[in-house]
């Protein structure tokens, strides 16, 4: 694994989060670049923490038991982004410190009674179908106000925020209405949801298009191929 090259695209990465915050008055530490790990083995996993990254992204949950367990003794906040199955939850909650891709009440609930066996809070973003593609996992928009009232009903989940992939099929521009989108729902929710969520975050980018998710108030944005170019692995 080219230990160097990752550095490099690192370094690349967090520069144009820093300048693309800079242009719209925000601060680079107040977005966290979550690496995702999804196309890569253990080794690169190793590679990308040397390199300083250490809250990584996973989208299958088994993938994430098997990254977690053999890098048990790195210091590394694995967040999962990609949908889970409630048979699994026992599994993967110990292993988490975000679960990004809460797509129903039911998985909310299972989240929470994990949580609550462990004796412990879990961060947890909701994930909103924004760009009302068939294919998409999360809630649609006009759905979150109720399951926001439903949140009181979890006390060992904290609501901390938002998260969305944009539509696959349009452009950057496309993609930044929909950034755009989901902040404006997050604000609008925020006035009326019960104290117990929070919704500062809003997790939204990827290698495409995160520099503009950033322009739009993103505070996560979740990187994956851009890490390893140039690299074969
Ligand atoms: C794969 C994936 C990413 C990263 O995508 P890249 O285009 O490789 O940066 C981000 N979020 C989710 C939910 C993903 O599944």
């Amino acid at each position: 694994m080219n230990i160097a090259r990752i550095s490099e695209n690192v370094a690349g990465i967090r520069q144009r989060i820093a300048a693309a915050a800079q242009r719209v008055g925000r601060s680079a530490e107040d977005v966290t670049l979550v690496a995702v790990t999804k196309y890569v083995d253990v080794g690169a996993v190793q590679a990308l923490f040397d390199a300083g990254c250490s809250v990584l992204g996973e989208s299958r949950p088994q993938q994430l038991w098997h990254k977690a367990e053999m890098l048990d003794d790195l210091n590394i906040s694995w967040h999962l982004i990609g949908h889970l199955q409630r048979n699994k939850v026992q599994r993967t909650v110990p292993l988490l410190s975000f679960l990004q891709s809460v797509d129903s009440i039911r998985l909310m609930e299972a989240a929470n009674s994990e949580a609550a066996r462990l004796d412990r809070v879990l961060s947890i973003l909701l994930e909103v179908n924004i760009s009302g593609d068939q294919a998409k996992h999360g809630f649609a928009p006009e759905d979150l106000a109720s399951v926001l009232n439903a949140v009181p009903n979890y006390p060992n989940i904290e609501v901390r925020g938002l998260m969305t992939m944009a539509s696959l099929r349009g452009d950057r521009d496309h993609a930044r209405k929909d950034f755009s989108k989901l902040r404006q729902l997050r604000d609008e929710l925020r006035s009326s949801c019960p104290a117990e969520a929070t919704l500062n975050e809003l997790s939204m980018g990827m290698s495409r298009d995160y520099d503009l998710a950033v322009m739009e108030g993103a505070t996560m944005v979740r990187v994956g191929s851009a890490l390893f170019e140039g690299i074969d692995s």
